[in-house]
């Protein structure tokens, strides 16, 4: 039978010395955005050797079919707002698993650094005397930038980005709108979908212009990637006029470069 892709890759990777890593009980893993082929080798050597797998629901499938049959696959999504598994019982899952030896990995969308609410999980696994570690993974930050051809920073424009939630446990995040609305500005704005009303009406009343771009990436480096240009003005409308039911990623001061691109050339001509 022919081998995949990942096995044949596995294969050469089991040759490869790898550098010497604790022996850890949990695994953190990033999964990337959503790409398979935007997982780091660590990650894809994890799964291979994984006898649990706890993962998160931003975790896709193609991501998932690389993880072995003899493995156990638990899901314990979460969705913005909706229904969840409690965080402890998530916390007490992963123990649970990791004290009976099984090589444990928990699974995260992205990075596990980034909203990922790792901290608490950490703390779980230390409490109970038990050793992690972490294999970072790309954000949905870094694909959607990908996506639309633009730079996080870029000389004479932003030396700083911020990365941002819309929400949190509390409801809609508050931010330092104030330096936010400047010009020239940059922020990733992750779960900001139900945000989208809250995030303009902050940033119009801190004195952000209404035309500031505004680019909402849904499905960041998967196939049924959506980019939707808008203005600060515009975004609440855009997005319902969009239905989105994918993950999505909001791109406040950024334009997708195609955008900017015809905008210059317009410019020019008249
Ligand atoms: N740890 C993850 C973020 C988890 S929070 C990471 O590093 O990417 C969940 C939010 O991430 C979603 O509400 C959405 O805003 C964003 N997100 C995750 N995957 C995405 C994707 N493929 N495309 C767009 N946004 C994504």
């Amino acid at each position: 039978m022919s081998q995949t892709f990942s096995q044949r890759l596995l294969r050469k990777l089991a040759s490869v010395v790898c550098p010497a890593r604790p022996a850890a009980t949990v695994q953190f893993v990033g999964a990337g955005p959503g790409d398979a082929d935007l997982l780091t080798l660590k990650a894809l050597r994890a799964l291979d050797a994984a006898e649990v797998v706890i993962h998160d629901r931003l975790v896709g499938a193609d991501i998932l079919a690389l993880v072995p049959d003899t493995a156990q696959l638990i899901n314990v999504g979460k969705a913005g707002f909706g229904p969840s598994a409690a965080q402890e019982d998530i916390n007490a899952l992963i123990v649970q698993h990791a004290l009976t030896g099984a090589r444990v990995v928990r699974l995260k969308g992205g990075d596990p650094t980034v909203f990922g609410r790792l901290d608490e999980e950490l703390d779980a696994i230390t409490a109970a005397g038990l050793t992690y570690e972490v294999v970072p993974g790309i954000t949905a930050a870094s694909a959607a930038l990908a996506g639309i051809g633009q730079s996080l920073t870029k000389r004479g424009r932003n030396k700083a980005a911020r990365v941002m939630t819309g929400h949190d446990m509390q409801g809609f995040a508050d931010h330092d709108w104030r330096n936010l609305a400047q010009p020239g500005e940059v922020a990733a704005i992750y779960m900001g979908k139900k945000a989208a009303r809250f995030v303009q009406g902050r940033l119009l009343m801190h004195g952000a212009a209404p035309d500031t771009a505004v680019t909402v990436i849904e499905n960041a480096s998967r196939a049924d990637q959506r980019v939707i240009g808008t203005t600060l003005a515009d975004l609440p409308n855009d997005l319902t006029q969009a239905a989105l039911s994918g993950p999505a990623l909001l791109l406040f001061g950024l334009a997708p470069r195609d955008a900017e691109a015809h905008t210059i050339a317009q410019q020019e001509v008249s």
